[in-house]
């Protein structure tokens, strides 16, 4: 059995991408080997990702977000699990690598996810002890990138801190998804699997870095995105009133330009 949402998102819990140690014994860290296994918990799995799917659904952000995903002709979005130990995987995949990058044409995607991992499991409290990471920004994180992929907009340019644009891409939306939903203790700083803060500003360093600042320095990779096809959801994400929203600085500034301030 799987779940959906809407007319894209399928939730199959069948198999779950197993790592485990090797029990064979070896000099140095144990190696760590990978298999799919037969999911004896793929009802339970399948329930509770379609919740965390339901809240994400009725935020401000995420449901615009959804709603681009569900309206996307033609491409599916398969929630697959993994087990704790594979929490590193947690990841978004296209089913075609080359058309994830093609502006206009995108693809289908995989996202590796468990929302056990994500609630309070050793692995997770060892990468983010003060637990800012939640089910549910992880998973829409996974969205952000899967409806890139959707629209050809994987940009996998490499940026210092990010790793690549499509992750500056992700985590500035995740950022935005946390403000909206009053969590402003848990802006994310970069791309590191351990959670790290927003920091300070350099002008004010009292103060978080904030959503101004942000997109100084961020431009033209978020004027791009802004550009795109996504140029409709962008521009309702710019309406959402919170407290970092970098999207909603750019609307304001394209609207006085006088009022730039570098
Ligand atoms: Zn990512």
């Amino acid at each position: 059995m799987s779940r959906y949402w809407g007319m894209n998102i399928i939730i199959n819990g069948s198999f779950v991408r197993t790592q485990f140690e090797d029990p064979l014994p070896t000099m140095g860290p144990p190696n760590v080997l990978e298999d799919y296994r037969a999911n004896p918990q793929a009802d339970r799995y399948e329930f509770v990702t379609q919740e965390v799917i339901r809240k994400i659904a009725g935020t401000q952000v995420g449901g615009p977000w959804i709603g681009s995903i569900n309206s996307r002709a033609h491409q599916i979005v398969s929630i697959l699990p993994l087990n704790e130990r594979a929490i590193g995987e947690t990841s978004t995949v296209a089913k075609d690598t080359a058309a994830s990058a093609r502006p206009g044409v995108g693809t289908g995607v995989f996202i590796w996810y468990d929302p056990f991992t994500w609630a309070g499991s050793a692995m997770k409290m060892s990468i983010d002890p003060q637990n800012h990471f939640k089910q549910d920004d992880v998973l829409f994180h996974e969205f952000v990138h899967a409806l890139l992929m959707m629209h050809g907009l994987d940009f996998s340019t490499p940026i210092a801190g990010w790793h690549r644009v499509s992750e500056l891409y992700a985590i500035m939306l995740t950022n935005i998804y946390n403000s909206s939903n009053n969590r402003n203790s848990d802006l994310r700083a970069d791309h590191d699997l351990s959670f790290h803060v927003l920091p300070k500003s350099f002008l004010r360093p009292t103060e978080q870095q904030d959503d101004e600042f942000f997109y100084n320095n961020n431009q033209t990779d978020i004027d791009r995105l802004c550009g795109s096809s996504l140029q409709t959801l962008c521009n309702t994400l710019a309406d959402v009133q919170c407290k970092w929203n970098p999207l909603g600085v750019r609307k304001r500034k394209a609207k006085h330009p006088s009022a730039r301030a570098y």
